[in-house]
């Protein structure tokens, strides 16, 4: 009898110890879905029967008329991406689309487009930086430097729409939060991808959901055939957005730049990953005005991971640590060590890219540096006028 009552009270236990955890998952799950826009669209793994429609369908989708100035002004990098609201933004999006000939090379019903740009909007987040805004950033980047290289010269109107398809899609449903994050609090993303750049898998397994709705679909005129090929560039593209695989990637791109040739398929595969690489992180490229406030998104992005890292006892990166960085010491390094390189590799295939993408680069790593050099003469100062106050007590406490 005492056996028996000993087990029971300790599966009693077992049971509590699982109900425990089953109240904490379903915690975190809510507190997950309250961070996000309400929008019945929404896609979610969590909830395999919620269909990917627009919020809102085209008829309520209000027309704006872009003037031949703004026309004009989005081929260029120096367009300034804080004065549109998203309609505005998904009309710009939407003429890209037009202006490229991809909607006539490849059938794309107007309306279908219209819709699908809606889904994709209501499929990214309210995060700091991770949102719809940085998204037509990195896709107006893309559609500039297929203007500045005239890239369709060079590439196939299949290279163009992959290029520009995987920047539409490339941070969709971004929670915020980055792979370490994911990888070191084990979530739900980590485990379905086995650790192996589980949000760039996420953000590309989104878009195919979003494409799979008949409504959304802008491939649906396309072959078989040319839809695997499409796919495969997304999925490429997409994938190769995970900064854990810079240098991987841009070791392969020094190579085949020793002798480059646009007729061999990895040689171009490999190009077009550079060029999303590029528009992804390519921020410092535009005017300061518009590029700076992106990196105060960018920190405080980064402080509302390392503020969770900490509460929930898990490793913090410091160039995330709100007590270790300040933005030009963020800037610097990543300008030097990162972005400059990077673009100087590209500029030895397109010499057009240094007087438009590298010069501004180079300005902005001189202006951090100077920033950094205030910085550290007024916390010297400060340290200085410390130790005097220090000094200045010390010697009044010995007269008393
Ligand atoms: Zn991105």
């Amino acid at each position: 009898m005492l056996e028996k009552k000993v087990e029971l009270e300790g599966l009693k236990v077992v049971e509590i110890e699982k109900c425990k955890s089953d109240i904490k998952k379903m915690r975190e799950e809510m507190a997950a879905r309250n961070t996000r826009i309400n929008c019945p669209c929404k896609y979610s793994f969590l909830d395999e029967n919620k269909k990917l429609t627009p919020r809102r369908d085209v008829p309520s989708y209000p027309k704006y008329m872009l003037s031949q100035e703004t026309i004009e002004a989005l081929r260029k990098p120096t367009f300034d991406v804080w004065l549109w609201e998203p309609n505005e933004m998904l009309s710009c999006l939407e003429h890209m689309y037009h202006d490229l000939g991809l909607v006539k090379d490849f059938n794309i019903n107007p309306i279908t487009l219209k819709r699908w740009l809606l889904c994709i909007h209501d499929n990214y987040r309210n995060n700091p930086f991770h949102n719809f805004r940085h998204c037509f950033c990195v896709t107006q980047m893309m559609y500039s430097m297929i203007s500045l290289c005239s890239l369709q010269e060079k590439f196939s109107q299949i290279d163009i729409l992959i290029l520009m398809t995987a920047a539409v899609c490339h941070d969709l449903d971004h929670p915020g939060y980055n792979n370490t994050y994911q990888i070191n609090a084990r979530t739900e993303l980590a485990v379905r991808y086995n650790d192996i750049s589980p949000l760039e898998n996420h953000h590309c397994a989104v878009a195919f959901q979003i494409i799979a709705q008949p409504e959304c679909n802008i491939l649906s005129s396309v072959d078989q055939e040319q839809f695997k090929r499409i796919r495969q560039g997304i999925i490429t593209l997409i994938l190769a957005t995970d900064m854990a695989r810079h240098a991987e990637i841009l070791d392969s791109f020094k190579e085949k730049m020793e002798k480059f040739d646009y007729s061999n398929e990895e040689h171009v595969t490999c190009l077009k990953m550079v060029l999303i690489k590029c528009c992804d992180i390519s921020n410092e490229v535009r005017p300061m005005e518009v590029a700076e406030p992106w990196v105060d998104c960018l920190l405080e992005e980064y402080f509302m991971q390392s503020d969770r890292e900490k509460s929930e006892g898990l490793p913090v990166a410091p160039f995330m640590d709100r007590d270790k960085v300040t933005k030009p010491t963020a800037q610097i390094g990543f300008l030097k060590f990162v972005l400059i390189p990077m673009f100087e590799i590209v500029t030895k295939l397109f010499p057009e890219v240094e007087e438009v993408m590298l010069q501004p680069l180079w300005e902005s790593r001189d202006r951090y540096e100077e920033l950094k050099q205030i910085d550290d003469a007024m916390k010297e100062n400060c340290a200085a006028k410390h130790h005097g106050t220090l000094q200045y007590m010390a010697t009044m406490t010995e007269k008393n």
